[in-house]
């Protein structure tokens, strides 16, 4: 076991920081509070190999697999919740598409994701009556000569109104998991329609919106994977896209930790620094602790995704945990910073609003304890 980071990882990590503290931190506040998407740091991101992190680097991408992903999403995370769940979806779309896309999908569709044209990915699952329960979208697409025609609506679409690159999940048979297949459509096709943007307690400055479509046609070739495979890939795409949720609650409770401890130093009370309290200190101690605890999880997770062993259970184990680690961490840089922790002029508030949909998206924390309670029935080690 080697708890040092290699070449490739600190290298991308560094790069992650460095991004982050001068172009994604400076606006993170702003961004929030007038809703306002970060194109143009997708593009800046993109530059660096940040939108693919995992694809190779003949693809745009920086090659450097699912641990070095994780540790640029913590950086990301840690100053912007927002822009890095784009981030996240982006690099699950291109790595979606690089695994289980033909050699002229991958050759148009991943530099697209990689290189920032596309702005942004968009992974269009859940639908307005189904997210837990995505085998029972109704989404149709139908084939018709040499396109497939798809008819429905998909909520809660992150990136949604920019994303020049959608997979889309869609019923081409009856059954419930075998009859549903994956589709690339291209941002702004004809019969594609952008609904309103959702007013969100966090993650303002990430565009969520529906997206219907009214027979919007797309070309037979933009078939992702086999007809009637894609419950199976989306069910691929989300283990991995659980190791990116898990990164960010981590980024985001270090973020929480750090403002309070600097909180702590400078807040006095009775006389002295709050942090003199050992409340507080025991509250900053547990914090630090379970932060610890969720990133390595995580890239326990990640590692075995690397190692191209199975990791669903790890992937499960690290998203409940971190989630509702940094909901945990969160809430008590709050407390830490009393009345001021509940304004906007200190960043805890964002943070506190911004954890709470990590133990919804990418599988509410209920469906990870599902996901992880079938693993030890089929035997796996607690
Ligand atoms: C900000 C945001 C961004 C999102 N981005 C995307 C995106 O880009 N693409 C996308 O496809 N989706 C996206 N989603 C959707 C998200 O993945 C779903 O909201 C999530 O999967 C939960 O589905 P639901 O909202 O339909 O809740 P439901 O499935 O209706 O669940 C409601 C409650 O029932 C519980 N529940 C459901 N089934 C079970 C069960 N078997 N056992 C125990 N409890 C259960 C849930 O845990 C939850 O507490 C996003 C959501 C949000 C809020």
């Amino acid at each position: 076991m080697d708890f040092e980071l290699d070449e490739t990882q600190r290298l991308i990590r560094d790069t992650a920081r460095k991004f982050a503290r001068e172009r994604v931190a400076p606006g993170a506040r702003a961004r929030d509070r007038d809703e306002k998407f970060p194109a143009d740091l997708y593009r800046e991101m993109a530059a660096l190999g940040l939108l693919g992190v995992t694809v190779p680097v003949e693809l745009g991408g920086s090659g450097a697999g699912t641990v070095s992903y994780s540790l640029a999403m913590m950086e990301v995370a840690k100053v912007c919740a927002s822009t890095s769940v784009g981030m996240a979806v982006t690099n699950m779309c291109g790595e979606l598409i690089y695994r289980f896309g033909t050699d002229a999908q991958r050759q148009t569709f991943v530099p697209r994701l990689t290189s920032g044209q596309a702005v942004a990915g968009a992974f269009a699952l859940s639908e307005p009556h189904c997210g837990s329960d995505a085998a029972a979208l109704r989404t149709t697409a139908v084939e018709r000569g040499d396109r497939w025609v798809l008819n429905g609506t998909k909520q809660w679409i992150t990136s949604g109104a920019y994303a020049g690159v959608i997979v889309v999940w869609a019923r081409t048979a009856p059954a419930a998991n075998k009859g549903i297949s994956c589709f690339i459509v291209e941002g702004g096709s004809k019969g594609l329609h952008v609904g309103r943007h959702e007013d969100k307690m966090g993650l303002r400055a990430s565009n969520t919106v529906a997206l219907t479509f009214e027979d919007c046609e797309v070309p037979v070739d933009n078939l992702l994977g086999k007809e009637g495979d894609g419950f199976k890939l989306a069910m691929i795409a989300l283990d991995g896209g659980r190791i990116g949720i898990g990164s960010q609650a981590c980024g985001v409770a270090r973020a929480a930790l750090e403002a309070a401890i600097a909180y702590a130093k400078e807040r006095t009370a009775f006389g002295h620094p709050i942090g003199d309290f050992q409340a507080l200190r025991f509250f900053l101690a547990n914090m630090a602790t379970e932060i610890s605890a969720a990133e390595l999880m995580t890239w326990r997770a990640a590692a075995k995704k690397e190692a191209g062993v199975p990791f669903s259970r790890e992937a499960s184990m690290a998203k409940v945990f971190c989630s509702e680690m940094s909901n945990r961490v969160c809430d008590k840089a709050v407390q830490i910073h009393g009345g001021y922790g509940y304004i906007d002029e200190f960043p805890v508030e964002r943070y506190l609003r911004d954890a709470r949909v990590q133990t919804i998206y990418e599988g509410t924390s209920e469906v990870q304890r599902v996901v992880i309670a079938r693993e030890l029935f089929k035997g796996a080690r607690p």
